[in-house]
């Protein structure tokens, strides 16, 4: 029988696998690609893998077979059950180091039981999250690899090569043992619902409160991405308030107000629950996803409950937006740190070792949170690897006691105007809370003590590790 020459192999033939096989393809590594409708495979081979080294498989079993050892194999399949399903398809023709790679949404402790799984079978998994949608799949996604170490040095040079660049260096490093990888991912995932609902509360002000047009609110978004906020995020936004509908009227405003999700959010919220970590942004943007689903109801609360009389900005509408700008930066600024604070307690708790800088460096291009904002988070965690707290490094802190003034004067407008800005305020509130030497909670600690015999500590035998993570009333 012939020698094997494929490289790689991906299982997968949707929108992402077929988009990341081009790519691999295309830095010149033999790819053979599987489906579970194998009609596809012909098909994508057929069309948009012509003139390409690409080569097809019929079975797993032929996959396999075609595959240089260690094999690496990867799936980009709908996350869940069907993960496990191939996994236990593919195992029988496997040799002892060989490599699965899971590239889907997967939850991350589906990730952890799956490594440790493999490794009993003594062999390799990376749960790797892949960002940036079908067009950072074919020309350069943001990759984050965690799972058995020893599979690294065999994917990592495939992995860097196709991964996006900035200043040369690959948006994809090793993030950390089993689960890491897609926990970062998740993470991520949940730090972009924050952009996104950061960047919807701003278009709600400029809207409502102070009347603009969406050809005005491009241009504020153009304004924006010159400077601190320069992102993919605020990029595509400025296309969308210019996109018109065939009537000449912008689109977006005919879209209905009620977001859908997918869950990374809602994972992500939850783990910040589970390990007592403060992440009330991505919270609210989940809890914003699921009030603006209640369109029926909320269309009758409007009929029946009154907001305030004026509901119109009569400032300088100019200087605002200026404002705008700070409050949404401050904002970000406490979204992601929130995001690594709650990376640094799972770390603690599953015992990986993550490199700060290096996932800032991941996520700094390719991926859809995507953002100049993101080099100084890498520089920040460069300067100082230890950095306790985001906001403890010296370009962050002034940069957020310099914006605050304006954060607060934003916040209270749209406070007086009735406009909900949900994630702006709990921002600041989370601001305000964490520069706090001293909270109510001493008074929480007396109410628990009062009814249910809690029992308190004072105040000189404080210490860190009190740290209470308990949820009893
Ligand atoms: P998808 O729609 O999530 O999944 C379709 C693929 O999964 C097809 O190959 C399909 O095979 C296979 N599949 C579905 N159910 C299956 C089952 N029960 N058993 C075996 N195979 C099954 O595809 P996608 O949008 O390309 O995404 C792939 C993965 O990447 C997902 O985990 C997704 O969450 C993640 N992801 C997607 C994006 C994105 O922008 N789309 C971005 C980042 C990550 P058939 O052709 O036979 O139906």
């Amino acid at each position: 029988m012939a020698e094997p020459t494929g490289d790689f192999g991906l299982i997968g033939l949707a929108v992402m696998g077929q988009n990341l096989i081009l790519n691999v393809n295309d830095h010149g590594y033999t790819v053979v690609a599987f489906n579970r409708t194998v009609s596809k495979v012909d098909r994508f081979l057929k069309n948009e893998a012509k003139g390409t080294n690409i080569i097809g498989a019929s079975s797993i079993e032929d996959l396999v077979k075609k595959l240089k050892k260690p094999r690496k194999i990867m799936l980009l399949v709908k996350a869940g059950s069907a993960v496990d399903d191939f996994i236990e398809q593919i195992i029988p023709y496997l040799s002892i180091g060989d490599i699965i790679i899971d590239g889907g949404n997967s939850h991350f402790p589906d990730t952890i039981r799956r490594c440790k799984y493999l490794e009993e079978k003594k062999l390799l998994f990376i749960g790797c999250g892949v960002s940036g949608g079908e067009d950072g799949a074919r020309y350069g996604p943001s990759l984050m690899p965690g799972g058995s170490k020893a599979a690294w040095e065999h994917v990592k040079p495939i992995f860097q090569s196709i991964a996006a660049k900035v200043n040369n260096e690959p948006c994809c490093d090793w993030v950390g043992e089993t689960g890491a990888g897609h926990y970062v991912k998740m993470v991520h995932n949940g730090i972009e619902y924050g952009d996104m609902q950061l960047i919807c509360e701003a278009y709600h002000l400029m809207k409502e409160g102070l009347g603009l047009s969406n050809d005005d609110i491009a241009d504020v978004f153009v304004d924006w991405n010159k400077g601190e906020l320069d992102s993919f995020l605020i990029d595509i936004t400025k296309d969308i308030m210019r996109f018109k509908d065939e009537d000449g009227k912008p689109l977006v405003e005919k879209i209905k107000d009620t977001a859908g999700q997918k869950g990374t959010g809602k994972w992500t919220a939850i783990s910040s629950l589970d390990l007592g970590v403060p992440v009330t942004l991505i919270g609210e943007a989940v809890y914003s996803r699921t009030l603006s689903a209640l369109k029926d109801e909320r269309v009758r609360a409007s009929k029946i409950l009154k907001g305030p009389h004026n509901t119109k900005f009569s400032g300088d509408k100019q200087k605002f937006v200026k404002q705008l700008g700070q409050a949404l930066y401050a904002s970000k600024l406490i979204s992601y740190t929130q995001g690594f604070m709650l990376m640094r307690e799972a770390a603690k708790d599953n015992n990986w070792d993550l490199n700060n800088a290096g996932i800032a460096l991941m996520w700094r291009g390719g991926c859809i949170i995507r953002s100049a904002f993101l080099g100084d988070i890498k520089n920040a965690y460069t300067n100082n690897p230890k950095l306790e707290n985001l906001l403890f490094d010296p370009f962050f802190k002034k940069a957020i006691e310099d914006a605050q003034d304006s954060w607060r004067y934003v916040i209270s407008q749209a406070v007086l105007l009735g406009i909900p800005t949900p994630a702006f305020s709990t921002a600041l509130a989370f601001y305000d809370g964490y520069r706090h030497e001293k909270l109510p909670a001493n008074l929480l600690q007396a109410q628990r003590d009062y009814f249910g015999a809690h029992t308190f500590r004072f105040l000189d035998e404080y210490a860190d590790e009190d740290h209470p993570k308990d949820t009893d009333v």
